[in-house]
């Protein structure tokens, strides 16, 4: 990461794991692992942990995200969970267009933008997640996926609206797989990504935004990918379960 443009954002995708009491805890045993980072600190929770992830960060340095919202502010989409609601909860982060939302639950690059909308209109800090599968990195086109993802996405969103983004390049075979790109192959995508913000944007847009790595980075690998120029710290899924090994990739972020 470029430390003085730019400060990493270390955020934890809890998926659909720990009830409302284990989130509780599990802030109560991480916040003094986390409270010298000089790296921001997001945990990303289910909606119902939302509540209990609030409370018990309240007074320390680590911000709640939820990982999906609506892109309408109400109406009849049962199960669904509004922009609006969760920043009336004093949600800070949302995450959208995991690739698991974009396998499982029919996301489209036109529903992220959409959502992505819904969100800086409510004043949330998104996290936008974009990657290829393998398939895709295998015929070389990885940066014509990650390209469209990225500038679908933000379609309508100022410079001055990019400043609530962060973009998180997740290569999709690195998710859950235990298989992690390399530090080179990170920053060579997420470089990639800057150029695009470049383009549509400015320089200075593109030098100011943060740009994560996240696929099964954890406490091992994570201070080599995090010494790269353009890897402004990770979304982390499973190694962000487990406090000591989160705290260590925070540690990491924050050298
Ligand atoms: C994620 O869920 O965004 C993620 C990167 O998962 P994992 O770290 O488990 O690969």
């Amino acid at each position: 990461m470029k430390k003085d443009v730019r400060k990493a954002v270390i955020a934890g995708n809890w998926k659909m794991n720990k009830t409302p009491a284990e989130a509780t805890a599990f802030i109560e045993e991480l916040k003094p692992l986390v409270a010298d980072a000089s790296c921001d600190v997001v945990i990303c929770v289910p909606f119902v942990d939302l509540q209990n992830a609030l409370d018990a960060t309240k007074g320390s340095n680590i911000k709640v995200g939820a990982e999906n919202c609506h892109w309408a502010t109400n109406g009849a989409f049962t199960g669904e969970v509004a922009a609006p609601m969760l920043a009336e909860m004093g949600v800070e982060y949302v995450v959208i267009g995991h690739s698991e939302r974009r396998a499982y639950f029919g996301e489209t690059d036109e529903t992220v933008q959409m959502r992505t909308r819904a969100a800086i209109d409510n004043g949330l800090k998104v996290i936008l997640c974009v990657g290829e599968v393998l398939e895709q990195r295998e015929q070389g086109i990885t940066e014509e996926v990650v390209g469209l993802q990225t500038k679908v996405a933000l379609g309508g969103v100022s410079k001055e609206e990019l400043k609530n983004i962060i973009i998180a390049y997740e290569p999709v075979w690195a998710i859950g797989t235990g298989k992690t790109a390399t530090p080179e192959q990170a920053e060579e995508v997420n470089h990639y990504i800057r150029t695009v913000i470049a383009k549509l944007y400015d320089d200075e847009a593109a030098e100011a935004i943060t740009i994560q790595y996240g696929g099964s980075m954890n406490a091992k690998n994570a201070e080599e990918l995090v010494g790269k120029v353009d890897v402004d710290g990770g979304l982390i899924g499973g190694a962000s379960l487990k406090s000591a090994d989160f705290a260590t990739i925070v540690a990491a972020a924050s050298k």
